[in-house]
């Protein structure tokens, strides 16, 4: 039989860890890392017309509409990369959007594997979100607070500097989190009543703990009898 693709998404507040998680993930269990925050960052530094729409949205810590981000994912998925597998990152993050990719996936003949949530608490992401850099470089993540880097202000990894996002500011951020508690939070039931939703806790938690329990969830998911995989 042939092996079925591992197609899940990431869920998770702001600051909860997910790209940190997802940087792993892709990696080792051969997915496509798709992550529309990043793919709508590098409109804005690239200048296109989808970055400047996106732009002032991005800015106040709202939400981009939905029928850019499901344009960007509905032609992301047709790429050849995706077809043994995905990883969404960011996406999606309204019902709407969340009832689109599942008519797009339906279309292809495909359907979620998993909804992977990341659960941190509310005031522990506050904390993450102000002590978050990345390098400018290789775009790798950093924590001051919980994942520092052996240099202040340098990239381990390739000794880039490192900066923090401009909507990691302290304004934009609490109206992220609403966003994310308004918005975003009801795909949880959503994704529940499907009976695909796995629940990490990643409170006052390292990267390598949350992996460990990720790892374990989507080994067994891998492995789920009728799905075909082998892990
Ligand atoms: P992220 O890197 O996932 O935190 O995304 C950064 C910003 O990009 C968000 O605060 C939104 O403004 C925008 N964005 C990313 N993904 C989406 C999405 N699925 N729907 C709407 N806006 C998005």
């Amino acid at each position: 039989m042939a092996n079925s693709p591992l197609d899940i998404v990431l869920l998770g507040a702001p600051g909860s860890g997910k790209g940190t998680q997802a940087e792993r993930i892709a990696p080792a269990f051969d997915l496509s890392h798709i992550s529309t925050g990043e793919i709508l960052r590098g409109s804005v530094k690239a200048g296109t017309e989808l970055g400047a729409a996106a732009k002032r949205f991005m800015d106040a810590g709202d939400l981009v509409p939905d029928e850019i981000v499901i344009g960007i994912i509905r032609e992301r998925l047709t790429e050849p990369d995706t077809i043994a597998g995905f990883m969404l990152d960011g996406f999606p993050r309204t019902l709407f959007q969340a009832a689109a990719l599942d008519e797009m996936l339906a279309g292809a003949g495909r359907a979620l594997t998993l909804v992977l949530l990341i659960d941190v608490p509310d005031e522990e992401l506050v904390q993450r979100l102000a002590g978050r850099r990345a390098c400018r470089s290789c775009g790798r993540g950093y924590n001051v607070v919980f994942d520092a880097p052996k240099v202040e202000g340098v990239c381990d990894v390739c000794g880039g500097e490192l900066f923090q996002r401009d909507d990691d500011n302290e304004t934009t951020v609490r109206n992220r989190l609403q966003v994310y508690a308004r918005q975003t939070a009801p795909l949880t039931g959503y994704y529940r009543d499907q009976g695909i939703l796995s629940t990490v806790f990643g409170g006052g938690r390292n990267p390598d703990q949350v992996f460990a329990d990720v790892e374990k969830v989507l080994a067994a998911s891998a492995k789920r009898p009728g799905d075909g995989r082998q892990a």
